[in-house]
C-alpha cells in the first residue's frame, strides 16, 4: 500500500444519549472498548477504539451523549467532553435512531452542524423497522435537515451495513500514515476498563434504583502469575444505595461481581480475581473536585 493512499483520522462518534453509539464504535472496533446498558447517560467519558485496516486506520472517539439538562457537575463534565472530542476530530458522526427524531437530537445537530468539520450521519437501530421502506421518507427528511457528508443506515446491534459505513468513512478521512500501533484497538488501560465492566454490571443490576450516581474505582490491580487480582471501591452517594447495592444477603453485590469478572476474562484472555467495596461519597456527581479525583478532570 503506497503511504499516499492510506487513511487515518479521529471520528468523533455523537449524538443523544441510548442511540448506541458505544454499541456502533464496538461493533466496528470488533472489541468492546465502551460499555453498552439501556440506561442513558452509560457512557461518562470520551472512550478511544481503533480499528486498522489494509487502506485505513480508524480511531472511533466514543463521546457521552449529548444532552440538554445541564444541572449536575456531572452532566457539564459530559457535555465539555463530547464537544470537546467533536471540535478535535477530523469528522463527526451524528448518530440517531430509525424514525425517531427528539428535541436532543435537533440540538446535537445544531452544535455539531456548527462545528465546520465534515458530519456524517449513521442511521441505526434499522432492524426495528419493518418494513424497511419506511425508512426511505425519514432518510429525506433528515437530508433536508442538514447538507451531510454521508447519510447511511446501520443496526450496530446486528451488524448490519457496517462494512458500508466503514468504507464511507474511510474515504472521509485525510491521507495519513498511521497514528496508533496496528495492534491497538483502544485508549484505555486494563484497570479502566475493568472499572467500566464493573459499572456496566451496576447499571444492569440496578435499572431503576440507582440513578447514575455510582462510580467505581480499582483500588488495586497485581498480577499474580497468569491470573489478575483486582480490587475495586464502588463509590455510592447514599447510605440508602450501599444497601441496594449490596443487596440482600451481599446476593445483588455478587451477581455484579461474577458477571463483570467473566467479561474481564473474556476480554483480557486471563482469570481474575475481583473483590469489591461499597463506599459512600456524598453528592459527588455535584461536586467538581470529587469528580476530579474520580477521574473526570479532562474536558
Ligand atoms: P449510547 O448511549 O448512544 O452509547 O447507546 P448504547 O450503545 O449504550 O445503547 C443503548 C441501547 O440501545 C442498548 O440497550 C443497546 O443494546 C441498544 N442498541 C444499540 N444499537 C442497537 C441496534 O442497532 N438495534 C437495536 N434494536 N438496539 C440497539
Ligand atoms: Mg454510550
Amino acid at each position: 500500500m503506497a503511504e499516499a493512499d492510506f487513511h487515518a483520522g479521529f471520528i468523533a462518534i455523537a449524538g443523544r444519549p441510548n442511540v448506541g453509539k458505544s454499541t456502533l464504535v464496538n461493533a466496528l472496533v470488533g472489541h468492546k472498548v465502551s460499555i453498552v446498558t439501556p440506561k442513558p447517560q452509560t457512557t461518562r467519558r470520551r472512550v478511544l477504539g481503533m480499528k486498522t485496516t489494509a487502506t485505513a486506520q480508524l480511531i472511533f472517539v466514543d463521546t457521552p451523549g449529548l444532552h440538554t439538562g445541564e444541572g449536575r457537575a456531572l452532566n457539564r463534565a459530559m457535555n465539555r467532553s463530547a464537544f470537546a472530542a467533536a471540535s478535535e476530530a477530523d469528522l463527526c458522526v451524528l448518530v440517531v435512531e430509525a424514525l425517531q427524531w427528539e428535541e436532543e437530537d435537533a440540538h446535537a445537530l445544531q452544535r455539531l452542524g456548527s462545528l465546520g468539520s465534515p458530519l456524517g450521519l449513521a442511521i441505526n437501530k434499522v432492524d426495528k423497522v419493518r418494513p424497511k421502506d419506511r425508512l426511505l421518507p425519514f432518510i429525506e427528511a433528515m437530508q433536508a435537515r442538514h447538507d451531510f457528508s454521508f447519510v447511511v443506515p446501520v443496526s450496530a446491534q446486528r451488524r448490519e451495513n457496517l462494512a458500508e459505513l466503514e468504507k464511507l468513512l474511510t474515504q472521509a478521512l485525510p491521507v495519513s500514515p498511521m497514528l496508533f500501533p496496528a495492534e491497538q484497538f483502544t485508549d484505555q488501560d486494563e484497570t479502566l476498563r475493568a472499572a467500566e465492566f464493573v459499572r456496566e454490571q451496576l447499571i444492569l443490576a440496578l435499572r431503576q434504583e440507582l440513578p447514575y450516581s455510582v462510580a467505581v474505582q480499582i483500588e488495586e490491580s497485581v498480577l499474580d502469575g497468569s491470573l489478575l487480582r483486582l480490587s475495586a471501591t464502588i463509590w455510592v452517594e447514599r447510605e440508602g444505595q450501599k444497601a441496594i447495592v449490596i443487596g440482600g444477603g451481599g446476593g445483588l453485590l455478587k451477581n455484579v461481581g461474577r458477571a463483570a469478572r467473566l467479561e474481564m476474562e473474556r476480554e483480557f484472555g486471563r482469570k481474575v480475581f475481583l473483590q469489591l467495596w461499597v463506599k459512600v461519597r456524598e453528592d459527588w456527581a455535584d461536586d467538581e473536585r470529587a469528580l476530579a479525583s474520580l477521574g473526570f478532570e479532562e474536558g
